[in-house]
């Protein structure tokens, strides 16, 4: 099953399908509910807005890490210990606010969301009012956000897919001067991760 097919199935039949298929992993000795149920839950426990933390206070204050970033964001996080091989072959991008350009991330088809960097996606970026308007009409929806952009700044609305997502990298704030990596890190949002909210 594609990732953009998860919207489209009841949860319940879902529900039984996935259960069905743990039952014949096991009786296959393939895999057993209590590895399983580890596995998801170490996942869980990592999957925190933390990690995007991480990687963009990384990039205010390194700009060599900053450009492998945008030039290959998988490759960048892993760089700085963020394990993202449970999430191949999906690819990372990072995308760049500046006082030029703002970027905002949806997934106009279901909910694809870079869940290891940001944690467990909200229920506002799986809406289908958020899905639509966003690519039509941006700049309402950002103000709806409190994003209030001047006129001339460009939005760039990203599509993430099941085979590309996407995290943004807010403009550091003001007045940030003099703070450590990890004081950085600390004023990193989620919604600043996908382009809902300025830091
Ligand atoms: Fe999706």
């Amino acid at each position: 099953m594609s990732d953009h097919d998860h919207d489209h199935e009841s949860s319940a039949a879902l529900s039984n399908r996935v259960k069905t298929l743990v039952a014949q992993l096991e009786q296959r000795d393939l895999l057993t509910e209590a590895k399983l149920d580890a596995t998801v839950e170490t996942f869980l426990l990592k999957a925190t807005p933390a990690n995007g933390g991480r990687v963009v206070a990384r990039a205010w204050v390194d700009a060599a890490f900053k450009q492998r970033l945008l030039d290959d964001a998988s490759a960048a996080v892993a760089e700085i210990g963020i394990d993202m091989s449970h999430w191949a072959p999906v690819k990372l991008r990072a995308v760049e606010n500046t006082d030029r350009e703002h970027n905002v991330i949806v997934c106009t088809l279901c909910s694809c969301y870079p869940i290891a960097l940001l944690g467990p996606s909200p229920a506002w970026y799986k809406s289908a009012e958020y899905r639509s308007r966003t690519v039509r009409e941006p700049r309402a929806v950002l103000a709806e956000f409190g994003v209030a952009l001047p006129p001339d700044v460009r939005i760039n609305v990203w599509d993430s897919t099941s085979e590309l997502r996407y995290i943004v990298v807010p403009r550091r704030p003001q007045a940030s001067e003099g703070l450590s990596e990890a004081e950085l890190a600390a004023l990193v949002t989620r919604d600043g991760l996908v382009g809902t909210a300025l830091l």
